[in-house]
């Protein structure tokens, strides 16, 4: 099936999306991407956490937190668009700018799939839980609302956490 972008966001024209034949559908390259390039642009309603919870379960998890009680996403099963269906990964090649730019945090070659890690984006007060089926020798398991919170993964995705995560752990209030 081919999904169109809609005019909510924007993916890069190198990316596709695919049946990942392990996990459902997921964003692939199609050609080789160089590091720091562009590779979405997340859009779409503003919404707090618990109007998102509101939502068809089909879609609830599609949107993205961008601030403590605000996400940024669809509201209909209708609005599906491609860039949501970018996968979690613990290992990923993929990170944000800002809070709603994707780019590469690595260099990205050709069918690769283009994942980020949620621990980038998660950050609100409900308990948020959701296992991992990413299989690699770093996977954690379970992806939490406090992942974030972790050391390591602090240094790992330095200047690739959504700005509010980042501002969060350099303990700044806005
Ligand atoms: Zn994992």
């Amino acid at each position: 099936m081919k999904i169109k972008s809609k005019m909510f966001s924007w993916m890069n024209p190198n990316l596709e999306v695919r049946n990942t034949k392990k996990y459902g559908k997921g964003v692939f390259s199609k050609k080789d991407i160089q590091k720091e390039s562009l590779l979405a642009v997340f859009g779409g309603y503003i919404m707090t956490l618990k109007e998102e919870a509101q939502l068809d379960n089909s879609i609830k998890d599609s949107a993205h937190q961008i601030y403590d009680n605000l996400v940024i996403g669809i509201k209909n099963k209708q609005e599906i668009q491609s860039v949501d269906f970018f996968n979690h990964s613990c290992e990923p090649n993929a990170g944000f700018k800002g809070q709603i730019f994707l780019i590469a945090m690595k260099n990205i070659k050709r069918g690769e799939e283009v994942t980020f890690d949620y621990a980038m984006v998660l950050g609100g007060d409900e308990p948020y839980e959701l296992d991992c089926l990413c299989k690699k020798n770093t996977c954690r398991g379970k992806v939490t609302n406090i992942d974030w919170k972790k050391r390591d993964l602090q240094r790992k995705y330095r200047g690739y956490f959504q700005w509010y995560i980042q501002n969060k752990i350099l303990g700044k209030r806005t």
